[in-house]
């Protein structure tokens, strides 16, 4: 089957590894030469890494990568293609007018995707002229490791576009959950929702940063702790996914003043060196000052 990708980013470049890697020709397009090559290079580089760790061989990476053709036109991308995936930055004006030009080049049965992460696919869809093709495809970073897709049920989307995206995600070896349009999803919505709490928590005093992680990775098994989860997401994008429910769902989900004070300064997480923790080389070192306890805030 032909997959097109749209945007050779982050997570574009890795849905078209995992296409690629089930045995379809894939074409990534971004808008300009150098961002398709950069995510090319990410490909090439994590199937060398697949190799070193024997999870395939050297022909199986060599096979995956030739069946990936970077392009930057859109219609010699969407061209013969049974799927459509956009994973274009997060910004509802550009799905919108990603998905209408996509249906402009596109066969009558393409079925057009958005990677959204918290965008409402049905908004996105409703630009379309048969918007019962549109689906939400929801992969984790990193895509070619995270075994996780949320298949998003737009208001229109139809039995037939179900089916060929829950048989999709199968086919690349992943596991989907299927989910209602919904702010937040199946998982922003919880893993949010604890992540605040934890914060909460860290505001009033309850217990240090770490305390609470080590709570959720030795008591529930969680591989990393709400709050180092958060740094590792980033404090900005945490608030503007928390804003975003805030103002769908309610009072729940209001951001935590010490998540607003942290991103006021600039302490975004991992990124920027700060957030509940401070971070060298890529670890988590130690809790920042002030969230060994409560500070009145
Ligand atoms: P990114 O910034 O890494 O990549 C986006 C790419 O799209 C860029 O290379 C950009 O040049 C390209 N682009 C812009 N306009 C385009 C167009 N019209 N056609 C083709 N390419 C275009 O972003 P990302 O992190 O890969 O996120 C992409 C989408 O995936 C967003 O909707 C985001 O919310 C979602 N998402 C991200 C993550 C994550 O952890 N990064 C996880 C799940 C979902």
């Amino acid at each position: 089957m032909q997959v097109c990708v749209l945007g050779a980013g982050t997570m574009g470049h890795g849905i078209a590894q995992v296409a690629a890697m089930a045995g379809h020709d894939v074409r990534l397009r971004d808008i300009e030469r150098s961002y398709v090559n950069d995510g090319l290079d990410a490909i090439r580089s994590n199937l060398d890494g697949g190799v070193e760790r024997d999870k395939l061989s050297a022909d199986e990476a060599d096979a995956a990568f030739d069946r990936i053709e970077g392009v930057t036109d859109l219609e010699a991308a969407v061209s013969g293609a049974s799927l459509v995936v956009e994973a274009v930055p997060e910004d509802i004006d550009l799905k919108q007018e990603t998905f209408r030009d996509v249906e402009g080049c596109a066969d009558e049965e393409t079925v057009i995707a958005t990677n959204t992460s918290s965008l409402s696919v049905t908004e996105i869809a409703s630009v379309l002229d048969s918007p019962a093709r549109a689906v939400g495809l929801h992969f984790f970073n990193p895509v070619h490791i995270m075994g996780l897709v949320e298949v998003v049920l737009a208001e229109q989307t139809d039995a037939d576009t179900r089916a060929f995206a829950l048989s999709f995600v199968d086919d690349i070896d992943k596991t989907a959950v299927e989910v209602r349009d919904a702010p937040g999803f199946a998982s922003s919505r919880l893993g949010v929702a604890l992540g605040c709490e934890a914060m909460r928590m860290v505001e009033e005093g309850v217990a240090s940063a770490d305390d609470i992680d080590a709570a959720m990775e030795l008591g529930y098994r969680h591989p990393m702790g709400p709050l180092e989860l958060t740094d590792v997401v980033g404090l900005d994008v945490r608030l503007d996914i928390l804003e975003y429910l805030r103002e769908e769902l309610g009072e729940r989900f209001r951001p935590p003043q010490v998540l607003k004070r942290k991103v006021r300064a600039g302490n975004l997480g991992k990124k920027s060196g700060e957030g509940f923790y401070v971070w060298e080389d890529g670890e988590a070192v130690r809790p920042a000052d002030g969230d060994t306890g409560g500070d009145g805030a």
